[in-house]
């Protein structure tokens, strides 16, 4: 008997159709075109009834972003415990997605502004993010960009992806690519690896990452052809997306092991869900699991400012819990980054607790994760380097340029600024007339 007859129970296969077998079950495709999408196959599937007002609000939300929920996903939730379970918190559409607050944004990051062509978004110096499909196996209900994901018109034609590639053909300084989405790995074979090889025959570029919830919620789609496409076109990463100890179940591992086996490091990103994950503990097991599947846990996102998905957030302060519970107390890299997406689109913004307590002149006081306070004396004859990079000779690299902004312009001293001010300050208005 292999493993996936083990996890799942043929009675809950039936529900699908009489005659399914464990074939079926292990096929990716019949997995897509079983996936849940109308509450009255919901219905069947968690053997319940929804009460006709809620049935109604749940349509209208269904109506406004689409359910899909894979076989494989909905085997995951615990029918006995449904409103509390995790699995069906991040999968089954909600009447609280109707609730709309002042401050929520269609495109909280701004991903749009920053689009120099479709289906790109270029905001950090040297990578872009690049949406090559609006779908995704399962429509996670906290989706930050539920205003793009699904929808058929955001479908990018071919010619727009070429002219995407031609984009980042035209920017050398792009070095890192995005795939995103929707979900990349939902693209054929075919389609996929024509896009990877273009990207990849641009000289510039040094390496592709794939955003992809597929070893979450569809582990079917891990293919050995799969695998053997992109494993051609390394240094190849994928990042996926758990957010629940429960999601890494006997048939996600084992999709996470071909990945790894092909060579690609897996990293992941978690969102911090309210009533999902915003536990200390359910995060270090979480994140002690994903490192035992060979996962190195990436980011831990504070879940955006986005329409229809303000139930889900939580505070800042739960984040800082979470992370002040994992830095000492588990390996060091089973923690991930805790970031706040900047709402109007200045990218990640990393928070942490505070470690460094005092300073003096020549000692900073710290403390770590006990509670035991330290003095890290500074070295009394230390002197750094000249700080005069364009003319250093420990930057003797070939076509090494650097290219100072931000914070980075202040500690340096490439050239002379000593503040950064915003461009329509009105004090600084008022000196230019
Ligand atoms: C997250 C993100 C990236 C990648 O950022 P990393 O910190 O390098 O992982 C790139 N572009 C956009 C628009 C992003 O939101
Ligand atoms: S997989 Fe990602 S893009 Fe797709 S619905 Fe989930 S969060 Fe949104």
């Amino acid at each position: 008997m292999n493993k996936v007859e083990n996890t799942v129970d043929l009675k809950f296969l039936k529900k699908f159709s009489k005659d399914v077998t464990y074939n079926d079950w292990n096929d990716y495709k019949w997995q897509i075109s079983n996936s849940i999408k109308s509450l009255d196959m919901l219905e069947n599937v968690l053997e319940i009834k929804f009460p006709d007002n809620e049935r109604k609000e749940i349509q209208k939300a269904i109506e406004v972003f689409p359910m899909s929920i894979t076989p494989y996903y909905a085997s995951l939730i615990d029918i006995s415990n449904l409103k509390k379970d995790p699995i069906y918190k991040q999968s089954v559409a909600s009447k609280k997605e109707l609730i709309m607050e002042d401050f929520e944004m269609e495109d909280p990051l701004a991903e749009d502004k920053d689009s120099p062509v479709i289906g790109i978004t270029h905001r950090y110096p040297d990578r872009v993010l690049f949406y090559v499909n609006p779908n995704c196996a399962m429509y996670c209900r906290h989706c930050t960009r539920k205003r793009k994901v699904s929808e058929s018109e955001s479908n990018p034609s071919k010619e727009e992806i070429q002219k995407a590639i031609d984009y980042i053909k035209e920017h050398p300084e792009v070095r890192d690519v995005l795939l995103s989405g929707g979900d990349p790995l939902l693209l054929s074979d075919d389609y996929l690896d024509w896009i990877l090889s273009e990207i990849s025959s641009i000289e510039h570029v040094e390496l592709i990452r794939i955003g992809s919830r597929v070893p979450v919620v569809l582990p079917q789609r891990i293919t050995d052809n799969l695998v053997n496409i992109l494993k051609k076109y390394h240094p190849i990463w994928v990042n996926t997306h758990f957010n629940h100890v429960v999601e890494i179940t006997d048939t996600s591992v084992e999709a996470l092991d071909k990945l790894s086996n092909a060579g690609i490091p897996i990293g992941n990103q978690t969102v911090l869900l309210s009533g999902v994950n915003d536990c200390p503990y359910v995060m270090r097991k979480l994140n002690q699991k994903l490192v035992s599947s060979r996962v190195r846990p990436y980011y831990l996102y504070q879940c955006d400012l986005s329409k229809g998905i303000s139930h889900f957030r939580t505070s800042i302060s739960k984040g800082l819990e979470i992370i002040e519970s994992l830095i000492g107390h588990t390996t060091g890299f089973a923690v991930p980054r805790y970031v706040v997406d900047a709402p109007g689109g200045g990218g990640k913004i990393p928070v942490m607790p505070n470690y460094v307590v005092s300073w003096g002149s020549d000692r900073v006081i710290l403390r770590n994760y006990e509670g035991v306070i330290t003095t890290y004396k500074e070295p009394s004859n230390y002197e750094g380097c000249s700080k005069n990079c364009n003319k250093c000779s420990r930057l003797s690299i070939d076509d090494f340029e650097i290219n100072q902004t931000g914070i980075e312009k202040l500690i340096t001293n490439v050239d002379t600024s000593i503040s950064l001010v915003p461009s329509n300050n009105k004090r600084m208005c008022r000196r230019e007339k």
